[in-house]
């Protein structure tokens, strides 16, 4: 009979050979979610045979991971800021980098303030139900292209119970004027501006889309991962419609690609986004940038 080290040894043979990266970790995690236990309950259990049944999950969940599904897909749900979210093809995984984005928003708060917050390409609704469990008085408009992205985002909402803070909503942000998004107006009538806007679009160059990750090429929407151009679409687009979305005095937060800091504050600064800065992430590359909407003197003159 096989124990759970057998299996863990001969899986992660197997992955190696298939050039799976960290293979003993991917065989680890995929055992554990087959058992229901913690990666490192495993480590008590060792000598312990599996049953069949058991024998014959786990090895389906192989013979997906080997054809370079990412491990998060298949287990089906991700840590993200401390919450649990479910996942699936449909939405882009959410990337440790992003947490930086979520607290870089969540370090400027004024609990005693209500934000309205506009989160572009919610995805699986990662940056908006974080924001939302971590700001005391917020409302969340969260918008994407792909119905199935939202229903995975409303059903993570529901799982970490700020639905109420948030509405969802397909838009594309690139169509804005014909979005429903454009058509959001207050009690009076006014469209709303909003005191945070944040977004990790898609900003991988379509040229260099085909040398990312085989898990990423063949398993993740090509819609949220690519903008099928140079890259700044998306940062372009946003900053032009800073005036009707920011609020004076706003702040925009974006995640950004690699070496793309440079272009992107151009961009912000010909929009007329002041205090313009850039944050690190953990291997030092500039990952997110943030700036604000300063109300003009002249804005209340005619
Ligand atoms: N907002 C989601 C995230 O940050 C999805 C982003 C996207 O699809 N580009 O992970």
């Amino acid at each position: 009979m096989l124990t759970v080290l057998d299996l863990l040894n001969k899986t992660t043979d197997y992955f190696s050979k298939k050039k799976i990266e960290s293979p003993r970790l991917n065989a680890e995690l995929l055992l554990a979610s087959v058992l229901e236990c913690k990666r490192l309950d495993l480590y008590l259990s060792f000598d312990k045979p599996l049953p069949e049944k058991d024998i014959e999950v786990y090895r389906e969940l192989i013979k997906r991971r080997a054809t370079f599904e990412p491990l998060q897909y298949i287990i089906g749900n991700v840590d993200f800021f401390g919450i649990q979210l479910k996942v699936n093809k449909h939405v882009l995984i959410p990337r440790p980098e992003t947490e930086i984005l979520v607290e870089s928003i969540l370090g400027e708060i004024d609990k005693s303030k209500l934000y309205r917050i506009l989160d572009i390409g919610t995805g699986s609704g990662n940056i908006a139900i974080s924001l939302a469990l971590n700001i005391p008085n917020v409302e969340v408009i969260a918008i994407d292209i792909s119905d199935e992205a939202i229903n995975v985002a409303k059903e993570n909402a529901e799982m970490n119970s700020v639905s109420e803070k948030i509405t969802f909503l397909n838009s594309d942000i690139l169509a804005f004027e014909d979005s429903a998004l454009s058509r959001i107006s207050d009690s009076n009538g006014s469209k709303i501006k909003y005191d945070i806007v944040v977004s990790n679009p898609p900003y991988v160059r379509f040229e260099e889309y085909n040398e990312l990750q085989k898990e990423i090429v063949a398993f993740e929407p090509q819609f949220a991962v690519t903008d099928f151009g140079d890259g700044y679409k998306f940062y372009r687009t946003i900053s032009s419609l800073a005036d009707k979305i920011i609020a004076e005095n706003g702040k925009v937060f974006f995640e950004i690609g690699k070496d793309q800091h440079i272009e992107i504050i151009e961009i912000l600064k010909e929009n007329s986004i002041k205090n313009i800065s850039v944050i690190k992430d953990y291997s030092g590359i500039s990952r997110i940038i943030k700036g604000e909407r300063i109300a003009s003197i002249n804005s209340t003159c005619n």
